[in-house]
């Protein structure tokens, strides 16, 4: 007996060759009826047929499903046969379509690896090569929904083979497959040198792993932007790539062939396997080994060392021509700015660091960076949020009153627009302190805001409480301009409230408790926090503890020359004269060149006070004698967490808890004191565990008192493996919550200001 069924399938199932994979399917299997893309992210399915046949096709649907899709719900209801007479993939709806989300860039798959690999094949030695479950898709796009006439690829007609692949419903990778392409109709690769000057080679990517062998850094034109090649396994190139960056201390990115060659300079666990191997191909952080082989300058004073995997055939047909089979693959910008994405750009911006270039003419539309995730104490972090998960959604529980835009903060900042259920983070786009990097954040969040209709007048916008930030500024004079409401939230209310919506977690009419520590935060007294105790709903939150007040003097000097830090410290609590005599004693190159010891006398109260985790630890990170100025945001705490691998616990170090204030300047005193007597890594040890305790422990008094169920970390200091730890034995039995699909850090604050404002609306 026919009968019929109705499926709805919701999940990452558009641009992903999963109607051609449902087509492929249901005809196998001799069943009648059609596949569409419905809104949202749903795939409609009609079947037909024999009973049996049915059920076939439910279970290859299961498991025969294409790679990168993801199926989150299936829907079926069984509906009366309408007698189709045969299985067809209908067009999709033009309205509907305003809601579908777009594809995420996907890492090149095993398939077209092989094919680019075999010399039989008509795509060896192709890097563009790419199929129904990878390449390029954000970053090519113009518009939704992802067509191949909506994407760069338009400008690339399929020659007669590719177009009888692309109508052959039996050829699984290629069918109805956006982006293919092959070296007869593909785009083109070349080598200039840093002026342009085109160099006439036969294979241009084949010259630029021997210019790189030979010591020259070379500009590589990829999926999202440039990267910046060199070798990783000398000193005098990687030195030279750090004084042409610009670059001091902050550590490179590596791209290895493959996974072996990773095991050479890195250790890693099955879990880094996987992540490295997933089909986001993220640059992921792992421990260094302690190799002779890679240059002691790619990541100076750290165990953990960022590497990826290729995920075009651009890179790895580069790094296989290569001697070393891995490579410094860092992001192609001048220090902080936006990633160079342009051809005419890259020679106007990158000639001064590069001495070659590898150039396509495929253009990129929307830039993106590498993603970047850790391992923290077992939790998969983030570090970066970009290619590969960008722009997928964040679908939450409730709907949103209206529209909501939100700016973020102003370190390595993200921007979100939000409507209907739906939250979208832009790309990593960085700090705010440029006017390139603004542009950047508004360039991003209006592609997102045209692809959803989004309109600037009927939205609500919002920012950080911090009044000095940019990104405040610019919402102020846009919410005037349209006549729309601005919202400001406070910074570490924001975290908390994008970590718990990342959890699924509704703070509608009940609180928790959350522990928000990271380095600068504007808080409601006008200082600076950043080790908070807040007890927090999606409305409103209070403070219930934080980290002693330390003085910030110079305000943000301090952070630059955490030297001041320590002044600041001894003046305040040891006296004037202790401090006189501790000067005498420090090199002056660890002040800045403006010090003057009369305005830091005379002017010691009117200075910013700080609750920071952050600034506590550079304090803590100066009287080890770590590092003398900082170069990079977050370099003290990396070089500390660093320090502290292999350390054990001082048993007498430990803070005390008056009235929900952790007091710091005993322990502060006591590493002083203990400074010549132990190991560093002992003291780093100590200091972070002991501070993840007392956090975690005074939450756990917190929720105890308030009756909460859960406890939230969020904050760009909750990826510090020894915090993470003693937080985790301070909460004891208490369920705790931590960032998942953002990043802890400032990536995730303009998701919680969209959440927050729409329940301030209420
Ligand atoms: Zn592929
Ligand atoms: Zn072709």
């Amino acid at each position: 007996m026919k009968k019929a069924l109705k499926i709805t399938i919701t999940g990452i199932v558009q641009g992903v060759g999963f109607r051609p994979f449902i087509y492929r399917i249901a005809t196998k299997h001799g069943l009648k009826g059609y596949v569409i893309n419905r809104g949202g992210s749903e795939v409609e399915v009609w079947i037909e047929g024999e009973e049996a046949n049915l059920r076939y096709f439910l279970k290859s649907l299961n498991r025969e499903k294409p790679l990168p899709s993801l199926i989150y719900n299936i829907k079926i209801k069984e509906v009366i046969p309408k007698n189709y007479a045969n299985f067809a993939i209908r067009k999709s709806i033009k309205e509907l379509s305003s809601f579908s989300m777009i594809p995420p860039d996907i890492g090149i798959c095993n398939q077209c690896l092989s094919e680019i690999k075999n010399q039989k094949s008509r795509w060896y030695n192709y890097p563009f090569n790419s199929c129904a479950w990878c390449g390029p898709r954000f970053s090519i796009m113009y518009r939704i929904p992802y067509d191949r006439v909506n994407t760069s690829m338009r400008e690339f007609p399929l020659c007669e083979k590719c177009k009888a692949e692309y109508n052959d419903p039996n050829n699984i990778r290629r069918f109805h497959a956006q982006g293919i392409s092959c070296p007869t109709c593909g785009p083109r690769i070349w080598l200039t040198d840093n002026l342009g000057q085109k160099i006439d080679v036969k294979d241009p990517l084949e010259e630029a792993a021997r210019l790189i062998d030979e010591g020259f850094i070379v500009g590589i034109k990829g999926l999202g932007g440039f990267h910046i090649a060199a070798l990783a396994t000398d000193d005098n190139i990687v030195l030279e790539l750090r004084k042409r960056k610009e670059r001091p201390q902050k550590p490179f990115a590596l791209m290895a062939l493959d996974i072996e060659y990773i095991k050479s300079f890195g250790t890693l666990t099955d879990r880094h396997k996987a992540l490295l191997e997933s089909y986001e191909k993220p640059i992921v952080l792992i421990p260094k080994k302690n190799s002779p082989i890679l240059s002691k300058y790619v990541a100076p004073g750290l165990d953990l060392i960022g590497v990826m995997l290729p995920y075009t055939g651009i890179h790895y047909i580069l790094l296989s021509k290569t001697r070393d089979k891995f490579l410094i693959m860092t992001s192609g910008n001048k220090s902080g700015r936006p990633l160079i994405k342009d051809n005419d750009d890259a020679l106007a911006k990158l000639k001064g660091i590069v001495d070659y270039f590898v150039m396509h003419n495929r253009k990129i539309v929307n830039r993106i960076d590498d993603s970047v995730v850790r391992l923290t104490n077992g939790n998969v972090s983030f570090l970066r949020r970009s290619r590969g998960y960008v722009p997928k959604w964040i679908h939450v529980p409730f709907k949103f009153q209206r529209s909501i835009i939100a700016l973020g903060a102003y370190l390595s900042n993200v921007g979100s627009i939000a409507f209907d259920r739906y939250i979208i983070p832009t790309q990593y786009i960085g700090d705010m302190d440029n006017l390139e990097n603004i542009d950047f954040l508004f360039d991003s969040i209006n592609f997102l805001m045209s692809m959803y209709k989004v309109k600037w007048n009927s939205s609500i916008i919002v920012s950080d409480l911090n009044p000095a930030y940019s990104t405040t500024l610019v919402a102020s004079r846009l919410a005037s301009k349209y006549g729309v409401n601005h919202i400001k939230v406070q910074h570490h209310h924001a975290h908390i409230v994008a970590a718990a919506i990342e959890n699924g977690i509704i703070l509608d009419d009940r609180h928790a408790i959350g522990i928000a520590i990271d380095g600068v935060g504007w808080g409601t007294d006008g200082s600076v926090w950043g080790g908070e105790i807040l007890l927090s709903s999606f409305k409103e939150f209070s403070r219930l503890g934080h980290l002693e007040y330390i003085t910030l003097p110079f305000g943000d000097l301090s952070t630059k020359y955490p030297m001041l830090l320590l002044m600041g410290f001894i003046l305040e609590n040891e006296g004037e004269e202790k401090l006189i005599s501790f000067i005498g004693d420090i090199d002056k190159k660890l002040l800045p060149s403006s010090f003057n010891y009369e305005i830091l006398i005379r002017k010691f109260r009117e200075f910013p006070k700080a609750s920071s985790v952050g600034r506590f630890l550079e304090l803590i990170g100066t009287i080890l004698g770590i590092y003398p100025i900082r170069t990079y945001e977050g370099e003290l705490e990396m070089k500390l967490e660093s320090l502290a691998r292999g350390g054990s616990i001082i048993p007498h170090v430990k803070f005390d808890v008056e009235n929900g204030v952790i007091i710091t300047k005993d322990v502060i005193r006591k590493i002083i004191e203990l400074k010549n007597s132990f190991s560093v890594h002992d003291l780093a040890y100590t200091v972070l565990i002991r501070l993840g305790e007392t956090l975690g422990s005074l939450a756990y008094d917190m929720a105890k008192e308030y009756g909460t169920e859960y406890i939230i970390v969020s904050g760009g200091a909750a990826v510090n493996d020894y915090i993470i730890r003693g937080i985790k034995k301070g909460v004891r039995n208490m369920k705790i919550l931590f960032n998942k699909e953002l990043p802890p850090g400032d990536g995730c604050i303009s998701v919680g200001q969209t959440v927050i404002s729409n329940f301030i609306l209420k």
